[in-house]
């Protein structure tokens, strides 16, 4: 049985590869350290990789993000050096990023601006890929201009073709002997134009000496069969996210093209169920030539599960990247007849815990009335102007301010028990204080605690609540360099006790304007989790929104007047295919109604959105009955307003007129341009100025002054525009 896996996490066990770059950002680590780390990293990749499966792809690293170094390689970008290339990332020209399908990775956006593309093979500034390789993976072109901007439609079909030429140009200078042609966005819902341009365009494999074997993963092809009738060696499906579509389509194929069964699942950590996977793959092998491989790569995963912190009993359910990669050789020896292994790692499989009869029931018994707020927006509106008596163009910041070498320093000696409570409690406090004073001198209008107590808008929750485990060591690349480590909700939430409410209170107590409690949303606490899978997704949701709706009224009590509900995944969770949207915004949209349904008519829901085109998802977003919704649009500039100029939105919102995703300080101007673009289509009564997300990457140097022109552009405009 031929066993292959591809995807294996790039970001190194301690995180080498986050290390080396920034260092060199840094000025710490040279050109050449860069590149030899890189190289090591390769390298053990590599013999992880042989440890356990057959086959593998070769050059998958990139030392910020694949497909910007697809865009360089087909010379949509000039790049002669290694500054330049990191000019992409980030700072003033920095490409915009955006979420990588369905998942918490963001790439790069290759843009066209519009102009005929003119494609020509250019070198990347390191030697990615070596003549003569083996196994070499590459973006497909389909994908690669499926997921680029700017490209115009009528131009889609000729520069699919030219692409795929140039590909096939590349192979063979390079004389790669296989090729590993990544090619996810097939399982998105085609046109009919779509499939035939791919069907064209592909044709031309068929005169590349190397073998060509095309994955797909995340979800279904709604075409399998287009697919084997290309000139392919094998093509890659997921049997795991693929609602049993793929394997339904599969089973009505004859072919002789080789078939890589994706079994074992590259997005989630719990054990697979090899046996079952072994049986699907013996009743394949009788139909066609079959290897044995993950659904989806494997980089959503941690490294491995060395040093996880981990409760026993959930450790023995789990399994990370490398885990996974031995349970695709585990399948392998089952399909063999070798079962002992195999046994003992599934034996815990179907035990679970983390029972809780109270929150379940509460969830068994929410009615209607517990989804919707007792007074209409628009007299919410009216009570909460009368209290917070906001200026027009009221100003704020997302939540999150700088969090410090020393901050970090101080909250690792914390957790390490090296600082005793109630001394990291004050020390906390004397920030928050910090932040508050900066904020008043600024002039800021609602102002918020910073999280300084917080590593992750994620992780700080998962810690608090119950039946969500945390992994200590286990990251994963949230978008270059940047990780974060999702953690395992594994039994019923539950919350015991308040979870915030301590510090945003006490930051409160230190001036008259509104601080804002800062909660993270159901939907993001499951989207940057692993999420338990004996129960509906939307359960789970439920469960975490009555911790919230709880920590809600904690706030009220404590006299906090706008809370804030931060939903920055609630698109990027959104299934794959828009014919399941609607399943899936129904729940999402429910538990944030849930979250928010006994708050009182003065309290101000706020929630935060990390997305920006608002077209699609529009029609969902206005059923969640918030008061004021702020969203990321600086990157993206103009294509959210068109979202605004088709629908009546009557609630306040804040678009980001500040990237914060790079260091550069935006002046009054170039923030102004955002705002009076938006001004267009969106009153200026219901217009907030803030930057487009958390300020805990930035350093205060940098915030202090993009926050003053920030101020002194609400100012200017409030005395323009009041008549
Ligand atoms: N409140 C969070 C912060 O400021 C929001 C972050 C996010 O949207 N990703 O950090
Ligand atoms: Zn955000």
């Amino acid at each position: 049985m031929k066993t292959y896996a591809y995807g294996f996490p790039r970001l190194g066990k301690q995180r080498e590869l986050k290390k080396l770059v920034e260092g060199y950002w840094g000025g710490k680590v040279t050109e050449s350290e860069l590149l030899q780390g890189i190289e090591s990293l390769e390298e053990t990749r590599k013999k992880t990789y042989c440890r356990y499966v057959s086959s593998f792809p070769r050059s998958e690293m990139t030392l910020y993000d694949h497909m910007l170094d697809a865009a360089i390689l087909h010379g949509i970008y000039k790049v002669e050096n290694l500054d330049d290339y990191f000019q992409l990332c980030r700072g003033k020209n920095a490409l915009e990023m955006t979420k990588w399908f369905n998942t918490n990775y963001h790439y790069l956006v290759p843009d066209f601006e519009g102009r005929v593309p003119d494609f020509s093979l250019s070198p990347l500034p390191w030697d990615k890929y070596k003549s003569g390789e083996e196994n070499v993976y590459i973006i497909a072109p389909f994908t690669f201009l499926k997921l680029s901007k700017g490209l115009r439609r009528e131009y889609f079909r000729e520069a699919l073709k030219e692409l795929t030429s140039l590909i096939v140009e590349f192979i063979r200078e390079k004389g790669f002997k296989s090729v590993h042609l990544d090619d996810p966005a097939l399982v998105m819902e085609l046109t009919d134009d779509e499939w035939s341009a791919v069907e064209k365009a592909y044709s031309i494999f068929a005169d590349v000496d190397a073998k060509i074997n095309l994955f797909t993963y995340y979800d279904s092809i709604d075409r399998l069969e287009l697919l084997f009738n290309l000139p392919l060696s094998g093509i890659g499906v997921d049997l795991i996210h693929d609602r049993g579509e793929n394997y339904s389509q599969l089973k009505k194929l004859k072919t002789d093209k080789t078939v890589f069964l994706g079994v074992v699942d590259g997005r989630n950590i719990w054990r697979c169920d090899v046996f079952r996977a072994a049986n699907l793959v013996k009743e394949f092998s009788e139909d066609f030539n079959v290897v044995v491989t993950n659904a989806a790569p494997l980089f959503h995963l941690p490294v491995n599960l060395e040093g996880a912190t981990l409760p026993e009993k959930l450790l023995r359910k789990v399994a990370f990247a490398e885990e996974k990669l031995n349970e695709i050789s585990l399948i392998a020896e089952v399909v063999g007849g070798y079962n002992d292994t195999a046994k003992e790692w599934t034996k815990d499989l179907n035990v679970s815990f983390g029972f809780d009869e109270d929150v379940k029931s509460r969830v068994k018994n929410l009615t209607e009335e517990d989804l919707n707020r007792k007074v209409s927006y628009s007299e919410r509106k009216k009570i909460q102007q009368e209290i917070l008596k906001l200026p027009l163009f009221p100003t704020t910041t997302i939540g999150s301010f700088p969090q410090t070498e020393e901050i970090r320093r101080i909250r690792l000696l914390h957790r390490k028990g090296k600082l005793d409570k109630e001394s990291y409690k004050t020390f906390i406090r004397g920030e928050i204080a910090k932040a508050i004073q900066i904020q008043e001198d600024l002039g800021l209008d609602v102002l918020v605690h910073g999280e300084f107590e917080r590593t992750d808008m994620v992780e700080f929750f998962a810690e608090k609540l119950e039946g969500i485990a945390t992994t200590g060591n286990g990251w994963v690349i949230s978008y270059g360099t940047r990780c974060y480590r999702p953690p395992i909700i594994y039994g019923d939430v539950k919350r015991t006790k308040a979870m915030t409410v301590e510090e945003v209170a006490f930051a409160q107590s230190l001036t008259d304007k509104p601080v804002k409690g800062m909660l993270t949303g159901p939907v993001t606490i499951i989207a940057w989790s692993y999420v338990r899978e004996d129960v509906p997704t939307s359960e789970v949701a439920y469960q975490i929104a009555l911790a919230i709706k709880d920590e809600i009224k904690d706030y009220e009590k404590a006299g906090i007047k706008i809370v804030q509900i931060d939903e920055p995944a609630i698109r990027e969770k959104a299934p794959i295919k828009k014919r399941h949207w609607n399943e899936y915004f129904d729940w999402a949209i429910k538990s944030f109604r849930l979250c928010c349904s006994s708050a009182k008519p003065e309290t101000q829901i706020h929630t935060h959105m990390c997305y920006s085109e608002f077209g699609e998802i529009m029609e969902y977003i206005v059923k969640m009955d918030f008061d004021v919704i702020s969203i990321e649009a600086s990157r993206s500039k103009g294509d959210i307003l068109e979202a605004f100029e088709k629908v009546n939105f009557d609630r306040q919102i804040g678009l980001g007129v500040w990237d914060i995703h790079s260091p550069y300080v935006p002046s009054v101007e170039e923030m102004r341009e955002i705002v009076e673009r938006a001004l267009r289509v969106i009153p200026k009564e219901n217009f907030w100025i803030n930057p487009d997300c958390g300020l805990k990457t930035r350093r205060w140097e940098e915030v202090i002054p993009a926050l003053r022109n920030l101020v002194k552009l609400a100012m200017d405009l409030r005395r323009e525009k009041t008549v």
